[in-house]
């Protein structure tokens, strides 16, 4: 019931903000030239159904009261707040991505400020409630479910943008965690369209880390994950625009490498000549490599331990052993 109203609500603010994009003034000059100075198409900013918040203190909310919408709904939403005792938008002056749940209903949005600045984050996503739930959601789990179907492969980006951009480049497999690191029903999420996982993550270090705390939970999911490390600087947008589609998935081809073996190779760069540190990334490399199901995957388990020795000049049944020792 409030879950149904709340769908509403937010379809309502889809069209509403789509509709100020392409026929409000104010909409094309600030919102639509920002996408089209992003590159992005008409056709792709209304597949994506993007869109643009006027930048005044209650357009959207006079408009949606009008409507007979309900003010502690709106307020759920977080499409509106309460600002000077007044019902207040909340995402005035921004571009709008709508967040679509699986069947394509509007869960929640992401709202990018135009200009950067200091005093405000550059996105503000909808509020938690009874329908978005951000832990269980992946943003263009709609657009991208049958091209990861059909390719069995679904590539992880950071941001809504590099989704759009991505698509616009012919690659549609492809949803993002919108920033936060992977959680359990996300990767079961992908689980359900596929067991091939390529994470493309930015080329900083943050995106790193940020992908490595998601690998054991990812193979113990029963995920097979690759990892392409961008250049410095770039995310998949930058990077898709920067090289053109084809390049682009070249280098993806390319770059793709085995995220267990890039993890070993990073831990041990880390630890270099420092003993106790050694021994301490051989038991974490064996803890990682005993959550892939046997049953499942014996061969692939089996791969990692003859790979891994070799990486770490120790003896494979030494490896064996240890591994066992994590299998309960
Ligand atoms: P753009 O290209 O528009 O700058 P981006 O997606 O490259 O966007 P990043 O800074 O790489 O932006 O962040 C990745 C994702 O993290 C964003 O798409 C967004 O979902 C989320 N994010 C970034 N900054 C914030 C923020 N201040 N508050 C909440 N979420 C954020
Ligand atoms: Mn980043
Ligand atoms: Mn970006
Ligand atoms: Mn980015």
């Amino acid at each position: 019931q409030l879950a149904d109203s709340l769908f509403i609500i937010n379809n309502y603010a889809r069209e509403y903000f789509a509709d100020t994009l392409f026929n409000n003034e104010e909409g094309q000059n600030v919102g639509l030239s920002y996408f089209e100075e992003r590159g992005f198409t008409a056709e792709t900013i209304k597949k994506f159904q993007l869109g643009y918040c006027l930048n005044t203190f209650d357009a959207f909310a006079k408009s949606a009261i009008a409507k007979g919408y309900n003010l502690e709904y709106l307020q759920k939403t977080g499409l509106v707040t309460i600002r000077n005792d007044q019902p207040a938008d909340n995402y005035r002056g921004r571009v709008i991505f709508p967040i679509h749940n699986q069947s394509g209903k509007i869960l929640g949005f992401g709202a990018r400020i135009l200009v950067k600045s200091d005093r405000a984050p550059k996105y503000i996503n909808s509020p938690e409630n009874e329908i978005y739930v951000k832990s269980r959601v992946l943003y263009g789990t709609y657009f991208a479910r049958h091209a990861i179907d059909k390719l069995n492969e679904c590539l992880l980006v950071e941001g809504y943008t590099d989704v759009v951009s991505l698509h616009q480049a012919g690659v549609e497999n492809v949803v993002a965690s919108s920033g936060t690191s992977l959680t359990q029903d996300q990767l079961r999420l992908i689980k359900k369209y596929t067991n091939n996982l390529t994470i493309l993550y930015d080329g900083d270090s943050a995106g790193v880390k940020a992908a490595l705390r998601g690998l054991d939970m990812a193979i113990e999911e029963g995920l097979n994950v690759k990892l392409v490390l961008l250049p410095d600087k770039e995310d998949p947008d930058s990077y898709v625009q920067k090289l053109g589609a084809e390049a682009f998935r070249a280098f993806i081809q390319e770059h793709k490498q085995d995220f267990v073996l890039f993890k070993l190779q990073l831990t041990m760069q880390e630890a270099g000549n420092d003993s106790n540190k050694k021994s301490q990334l051989v038991n974490e490399i064996a803890e990682t490599i005993s959550k892939i199901d046997k049953a499942e995957d014996f061969t692939r388990q089996q791969d990692y331990i003859r790979q891994c020795s070799q990486l770490l000049h120790i003896d494979e049944q030494g490896l064996v052993a240890l591994v066992n020792k994590y299998i309960r």
